[in-house]
């Protein structure tokens, strides 16, 4: 089966409707990933196949999740994952990337500027860092895929959420026990407003999807 195929069929499993333009970015992020990645660490996967399903596929299953959100930022994004494909499945999102690592932010800029897209832009510093430029309190929604421990990642993720925003955890299968060794602190100060288990398709891996929001709302 072409990539193309895998990712429209693959994406309709996740309730995303892709154009054949929107597989032929997927297919031209795919060439600049192994491109860039014989210079650079952006993934440990080599074939594809595998690419297009754990890290392209994978992401978009977040879509139903941040649909109609208006502005995403995505925490640790490493080669764009999940904000790029989100971005290219739901153009009118307007997608933040932050991320410490000088050089995976400069691939995520050539992504973005070879795949000709607006209203996205990759922030090269840490989430933390007061003076990263990313708008604190201004966004619904606030992705993570992989990126350290659950509390970690929601002291994180929450001074960018905007009144009645949520963060989307993405986490490996191991999610629901990450979730409970975070601890009761955390399990007080959150609640799960959604979770979703579920394995990707064409054999790939279980994860788990948690929507989390701040308890005291
Ligand atoms: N989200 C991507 C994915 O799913 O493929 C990358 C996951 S990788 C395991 C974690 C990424 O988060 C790394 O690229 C790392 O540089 C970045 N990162 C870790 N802590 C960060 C922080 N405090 N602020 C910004 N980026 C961070």
């Amino acid at each position: 089966m072409s990539i193309e195929k895998m990712l429209e069929e693959g994406a309709a499993g996740f309730g995303v409707s892709l154009s054949p333009e929107d597989t032929g970015k997927f297919v031209r992020y795919l060439e600049i990933l192994k491109e860039w990645n014989e210079r650079i660490n952006l993934t440990a996967l080599k074939d594809d196949g595998e690419i297009a399903v754990s890290h392209f596929l994978d992401s978009l299953s977040a879509a139903k999740f941040v649909r109609g959100a208006g502005s995403l930022l995505d925490i640790g994004s490493g080669a764009g994952f999940p904000g790029i494909p989100l971005k290219i499945a739901m153009p009118e999102l307007d997608v933040t990337l932050v991320e410490s690592v000088h050089k995976k932010t400069a691939f995520m800029n050539e992504v973005i500027r070879e795949l000709g897209l607006t209203g996205i832009r990759a922030v090269w510093g840490r989430a933390e860092d007061e003076s990263n430029g990313v708008r604190r309190g201004a966004f619904p929604r606030v992705i993570s895929r992989a990126v350290s421990g659950v509390k970690e990642v929601l002291a994180l993720s929450e001074p960018y959420l905007s009144p009645g925003g949520s963060i989307i955890l993405m986490r490996g299968r191991r999610g629901e026990e990450e979730w409970e060794q975070a601890g009761e602190e955390v399990h007080a100060r959150y609640r799960i407003a959604h979770k979703l288990r579920f394995t990707l398709p064409y054999g790939g891996q279980t994860r788990v999807i948690f929507v989390v929001e701040p308890a005291s709302r």
